[in-house]
């Protein structure tokens, strides 16, 4: 079976960490910077970054209704500054988001920097709920999610991971850990047939 292609947005942030995961799962990583780069693309990772930097090349790079027309069928998946991006709505107005998955979200909800934490969650994946190291780096809160919304991770309380259909979010940062069960997970899910 031939490989499959995962690709990375490399606007800005931390996309190399998600293509070294990808490469230890046996797929192949792909950064995404044109809109000819995410044809190629199985799939997308949207990595943690500024969601403001990223949002602003986005736009400057054309790449807004590329990304809408990807994320109506391929699996996207958002971590931190992707789920901003990713959200139906951002407390912050500076921000104009995707809205593939029908989330509000709050942006440096746990704080600044120094407020940055790594703490055991629980995440839910193949409806088997498992303990995960998560590394939050002033990360957004999901603050609201619409009904057709699944929660699939926990931490502190608060819902910190969700999928809707082909788009999954998390708060935290699995390209961080040792743990590829995120990544894997995510190569697994299915495209969406319209
Ligand atoms: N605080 C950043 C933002 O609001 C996200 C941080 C991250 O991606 N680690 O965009």
């Amino acid at each position: 079976m031939s490989k499959q292609t995962v690709g990375v947005l490399a606007l800005q942030g931390d996309f190399g960490l998600h293509c070294r995961m990808i490469e230890r799962l046996d797929a192949r990583p792909s950064l995404v910077r044109t809109v000819e780069n995410l044809r190629e693309v199985d799939r997308l990772i949207i990595p943690g970054g500024e969601s403001t930097a990223i949002q602003l090349l986005i736009d400057t790079f054309n790449l807004r209704e590329p990304l809408l027309e990807f994320g109506r069928r391929r699996p996207v998946w958002g971590t931190c500054a992707g789920l901003i991006v990713l959200s139906d709505s951002v407390d912050d107005p500076a921000i104009h988001p995707l809205k593939l998955i029908d989330i509000s979200a709050a942006r440096n909800a746990y704080g600044r920097q120094i407020d940055s934490f790594i703490d055991e969650g629980t995440a839910c994946i193949h409806a088997v709920t498992q303990p995960f190291q998560m590394v939050f780096i002033r990360a957004p809160k999901i603050v609201s999610l619409g009904s057709h919304v699944t929660p699939i991770a926990h931490c502190r309380g608060e819902v910190v991971g969700a999928m809707q259909r082909n788009v999954l979010v998390t708060a935290f940062h699995p390209e961080l850990t040792d743990n590829p069960a995120f990544h894997e997970f995510f190569l697994e899910l299915d495209a969406v047939s319209l």
